[in-house]
């Protein structure tokens, strides 16, 4: 499923976490339009001078055509006075309008959606600004992401760091979170799959439009819709309601089968909750999707998923570990994805250590012996736009925690996890304040720790002090 090919050791446990993200063809481009210039990563990604408090999304989508078709009102806080600004969206537009008046825009490029407002903006004022657009998000590209997924049957919005583009105007940064209503119009006999809760669904001349709405904020790539033909199955579980979705163009078995993983969720939430702290969203649950993305995607309060077999769960705890490390605790900039991967594939080995298979500790030392090459030449803190996603990333950010954590001691460690979970809930973090808050917490100096795991491209010496060796 990965392409970085450098690891061999715990190849089982990467492909089952299904963890592979989409091939980016190259770096984003220098160019750094006057308007943008959140992330060093994707400079376009996300604008200047705008804090996004809502979208309400009204999309419809014909199987037959691949066309989007839609209208999103975003509840907008100027955080500078504005006689422009942008929004991210790779669709054609129509129409614009800023708190009810015609307003002029422009695509300065196939991203950007430049509004001129009909009057200046105070700083700290608040503005709702509404967009029309349609096109065929399966023809739209941008910078080597080819986004859209979708079959005559079945559509599913999954993909990062980028996916909000190719369905809804957004300020497309991890760092400025939102809520999301979302309502998508299909044909009748199609359901409608999305975050949060189900709101309504109404009928009118064959189509129906479906309404889900998150309680919580969230990172624009991690709102998402599906819509096709599933089998749902839903309750409540320590007072949480859970919703699972799956395929109806799987075969039978292929059908039971992901149910019967995707009814694991509650259990796992379960289990999870009580290492790293209350679940952080009002509902839980997940979406097997037919179509093949090649990876699993944590789409806040509902991860979606390829077909994988009752077997692996290890995928399913990784998606869960993510609502907590991810979508809870929200990225600042994309260099630090580490802090999202990570932490999962730390809780993958963790719930294996759990369940009946090797200590997380042997699985650091197993990689740290076999591991060699390209592997200690990643730098975790700073992969690169185009290493997002490489192993190194997620292994060695997994073999960080774990050192920590023989460093540390158990108790300190998950005082130290279920603090950073809880103290940065709806917020950013970075990698500088994670090192500082675990530095805190653990009373020691761990710069060299930190160091020698995350910011140099070396293989850790074999020390007490990098967890690699039980303290004196
Ligand atoms: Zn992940």
């Amino acid at each position: 499923m990965r392409s970085a090919g450098v690891l061999v050791t715990s190849l089982a446990l990467l492909v089952g976490a299904g963890v592979a993200a989409p091939a980016l063809a190259a770096p984003a481009p220098a160019r750094v339009p006057v308007a943008d210039g959140h992330d060093s990563y994707f400079p376009e990604d996300g604008n200047r001078g705008i804090d996004v408090q809502r979208y309400k999304i009204a999309d419809a989508y014909d199987f037959a055509s691949g066309r989007l078709s839609g209208t999103t009102t975003l509840t907008v806080t100027a955080t500078q006075a504005l006689s422009v600004f942008d929004l991210d969206l790779l669709l054609p537009v129509s129409a614009v309008s800023v708190d009810g008046q015609s307003a002029a825009f422009s695509k300065p490029d196939a991203h950007e959606l430049r509004i001129t407002p009909p009057s200046p903006i105070g700083r700290g004022q608040d503005f709702k600004v509404t967009v029309t657009y349609a096109g065929a998000p399966g023809d739209l590209c941008w910078q080597g992401e080819c986004d859209w997924l979708a079959d005559r049957h079945e559509v599913v919005t999954m993909n990062e760091p980028h996916m909000a583009a190719w369905w809804f105007p957004a300020d497309d940064t991890p760092a400025d979170a939102a809520k999301m209503d979302i309502s998508i119009t299909v044909p009748a006999d199609d359901q409608v799959i999305a975050n949060g809760r189900q709101i309504s669904r109404t009928v009118d001349a064959g189509l129906a439009t479906t309404r889900w709405k998150a309680r919580d904020p969230m990172a624009p790539y991690l709102a998402f819709f599906a819509a096709g033909h599933f089998t749902v199955s839903k309750g409540r579980s320590h007072g949480l309601p859970w919703l699972v979705a799956v395929s109806d163009q799987l075969s039978t078995v292929d059908r039971n089968s992901a149910l019967r993983l995707m009814r694991k969720t509650p259990s796992i939430v379960s289990w999870l909750s009580q290492r790293l702290g209350r679940y952080p969203f009002e509902t839980v649950g997940g979406l097997t999707t037919k179509l093949d993305p090649g990876f699993a995607l944590e789409n806040q309060t509902r991860p979606t998923y390829p077909m994988l077999d009752d077997e692996q769960t290890v995928t399913v705890v990784h998606e869960l570990a993510h609502q907590w490390f991810g979508d809870s605790v929200r990225l600042a900039k994309w260099r630090d994805v580490w802090l999202n991967e990570g932490f999962a594939t730390f809780l993958e080995w963790y719930w294996t250590e759990t369940h009946g298979g090797p200590p997380a500790e042997e699985h650091l030392l197993d990689d740290y012996a076999q591991l060699s090459g390209s592997f200690w030449r990643t730098r975790v803190d700073d992969p690169g736009a185009a290493h997002l996603w490489d192993t190194a990333v997620y292994e060695r950010g997994a073999m960080a925690l774990q050192a920590l954590r023989t460093r540390v001691g158990d108790k300190v460690f998950w005082r130290i996890l279920r603090g950073w979970a809880a103290t940065r809930a709806g917020k950013t973090g970075t990698t500088a304040q994670f090192e500082k808050y675990a530095a805190k917490v653990a009373h020691q100096h761990l710069a060299g720790f930190f160091n020698a795991w995350v910011h140099h491209r070396t293989r850790p010496a074999m020390t007490a002090a990098n967890g690699l060796a039980p303290a004196e």
